[in-house]
């Protein structure tokens, strides 16, 4: 297991340095309320940030392969990449333009990733990313078979250069503006599912399980 550093000067939350935090806690109880993070890596000089599932498992993230499991394939080394990770909570609305923000918890995670090999750890990935979103899919739809799994690209990349920024509460205006006649304050934004939609093809007699039905994030 990689051991957690404190972070490097790149990591440092440099704007607004007060709404950084940088322990595992903070850490990974936003990691783990997120399910999309976008992953930022350069080919040729060109960034792409594309956005894919992931999920923490202990010390480090996995997440789906997609154009970055193609520059892998001949790298052992791994690849660079910054992985971010959003959660918006909600608009704030201040008083002058210039001053209006949103609430927000985000992870910034940089490093090396890795292509990982090995079957079980593939497996155990996926079980990650099915379980952190629907607890309980994972033992009842089909496994994933060999075939599958193989052509799954995965990536890893180990929790060691990470920063969190965090913001809450109300606008910030400045002085002269709180005599600004207009309406200030935050709107809070949450996720909310809706009811389930049975597929057409979905068997009537089987019943909608809890975990969908009662669905909560
Ligand atoms: C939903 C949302 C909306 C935002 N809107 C704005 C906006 O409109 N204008 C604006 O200026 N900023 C906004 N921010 C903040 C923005 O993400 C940056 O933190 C900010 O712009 C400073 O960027 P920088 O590169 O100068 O940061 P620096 O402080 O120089 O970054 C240094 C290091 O700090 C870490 N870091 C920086 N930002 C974050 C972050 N958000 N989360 C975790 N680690 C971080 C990284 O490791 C980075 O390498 C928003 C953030 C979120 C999540």
């Amino acid at each position: 297991m990689p051991e957690i550093t404190p972070p490097t000067e790149r990591a440092r939350v440099v704007r607004e340095p007060h709404r950084g935090a940088y322990d595992r806690e903070t850490i990974d109880k936003i990691l783990d309320e997120g399910y999309v993070c976008h992953v930022g890596f350069a080919v040729d000089g060109q960034p792409y940030v594309i956005p894919t599932l992931y999920a923490r498992v202990g010390d480090g993230i996995y997440f789906h392969g997609s154009a970055a499991s193609r520059m892998l394939r001949n790298i052992s080394s791994g690849i660079s990449v910054c992985i971010t990770v959003t959660l918006t909570d909600g608009f704030v609305l201040a008083r002058s333009v210039f001053n209006h923000s949103m609430n927000y918890r985000s992870v910034v995670a940089l490093g090396k990733a890795t292509l990982v090999d090995a079957p079980e750890e593939k497996l155990e990935a996926m079980r990650a990313f099915t379980e952190k979103i629907i607890p309980g899919r994972w033992n009842e739809a089909r496994q994933p078979n060999e075939k599958e799994i193989k052509a799954t690209s995965i990536l890893h990349l180990p929790l060691t250069e990470v920063s969190a920024k965090i913001r809450v509460g109300p606008p910030e205006d400045d002085a002269p503006d709180y005599a600004w006649p207009v309406w200030a304050g935050v709107i809070p934004l949450s996720h909310s599912p809706g009811a389930p939609i049975r597929d057409e093809r979905c068997d009537p007699s089987i019943p909608t399980p809890a975990y969908a039905a009662q669905y909560k994030r």
